[in-house]
């Protein structure tokens, strides 16, 4: 299939700025959100404009696009085959969720896997696993927001030996046999000359340092692995099925290496009545029609609680009111976004013989 132009399918200019860029995201992603846009072609749609977003938001991917159009975002592990989407937010600042994007998931973990790269690179330490978790919050949890404590497994560094490994972390020395380096060199004379090979020092494993004593409490490992508690204060306005990236939050690396991320996934449960659209709130409700030619009274509920709207005289099927201010409160912007009412007509399917006479009156005048 012929991939469009990624400026094209955010309707952007090639000049465009980050914030032009994020701009036009949001809007399109507010009309073809496969949740509320069941037209077809509208997921396909979505899909192209989150890959779209991914590669523009990104100066480094832009650039490679720009310069070698699709080509040249081949390698960053592009998005649409899982088709997920992840927005982040570091821990403590409820900044803006879509400043970053990610398109996959830990790109960093699988650092320095041949025992060669360890061996050359043993000063630079091995970054921790990153760590998914799920939580599922109510429909008003997410609109207000709210404060939820998960508590998950991981790697912890060692505080008795300061992530080292060794007792006290002061028992520590360069490796006698590879003088530190990690590696071993052999000259073998061979019929075709002499060949110096090279391996990983059996002594001490590529690391390039020797444990004389270890540390009894992580038994050499740098981290012990226990159950954290980690409080989470969702912002209100969350929107469902994006997932929140707390730095730091996975596990400790080895040899003392950085922590990875904690990626929590946020899953919204629908609500009986109300439902969301960014942060606008629609309902649906039925009148009878006497109502609806008279005129009267109905209680609607919103996310604020229960009000009372008024219904005009000649309301008409399909009609949509609008309650200012009734609506979620808007992320980061202050104040609430509105509730929108759609009205349906019930008109009588049996009548009894009194009725029947009021209706046929009615058909006199
Ligand atoms: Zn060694
Ligand atoms: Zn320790």
């Amino acid at each position: 299939m012929e991939k469009k132009d990624y400026y094209d399918t955010l309707g952007v200019s090639k000049t465009a700025t980050v914030k032009e860029i994020k701009k036009a995201y949001r809007e399109l992603v507010k009309t073809y959100h496969p949740d509320k846009n069941k037209e077809e072609g509208a997921e396909g749609k979505f899909k192209q404009i989150q890959e779209a977003y991914e590669i523009l938001s990104d100066e480094q991917k832009r650039k490679a696009y720009d310069q070698f159009g699709h080509a040249g975002t081949q390698g960053f592990g592009g998005f649409g085959q899982g088709g997920t989407s992840y927005y982040t937010q570091d821990f403590g600042d409820l900044g803006d969720i879509f400043e970053q994007f990610f398109g996959n998931f830990g790109a960093n973990t699988d650092f320095g896997s041949s025992p060669f790269s360890r061996a050359r690179s043993r000063t630079s330490k091995t970054r921790g696993n990153d760590i998914e978790a799920n939580i599922r919050l109510e429909f008003l949890e997410a609109v207000f927001g709210v404060e939820k404590v998960i508590n998950y497994r991981r790697k912890i560094k060692c505080n008795d030996c300061n992530a080292t490994g060794a007792k006290n972390g002061i028992s520590k020395r360069a490796c006698p046999q590879c003088q530190g380096s990690g590696v071993v060199r052999q000259i073998q004379n061979t019929f075709i000359g002499r060949i110096q090979t090279q391996s990983v020092c059996p002594s001490c494993k590529g690391n390039g340092e020797i444990i004389d004593e270890k540390c009894p409490t992580c038994n050499a490992n740098g981290y012990n692995e226990k159950v954290d508690e980690f409080k989470i204060k969702i912002p209100e306005g969350i929107p469902d099925q994006v997932t929140l990236r707390f730095q730091q939050k996975g596990d400790a690396g080895a040899n003392g290496g950085e922590y990875g991320d904690l990626y929590v996934r946020i899953e919204v449960k629908p609500h009986d009545e109300l439902e969301r659209r960014g942060n606008d709130i629609y309902t649906e409700k039925t009148i009878d029609v006497v109502t609806a030619t008279l005129g009267g009274e109905l209680k609607i509920n919103t996310v604020h609680g229960e009000v009372t709207m008024k219904i005009p005289q000649g309301t008409q099927p399909g009609k949509i009111f609008k309650l200012s201010n009734k609506g979620a409160p808007r992320f980061k912007q202050g104040g609430n976004a509105d509730q929108y009412v759609k009205i349906n007509i019930e008109i009588p399917t049996r009548l009894n013989s009194e009725q029947t006479k009021i209706w046929e009156q009615l058909r006199e005048l």
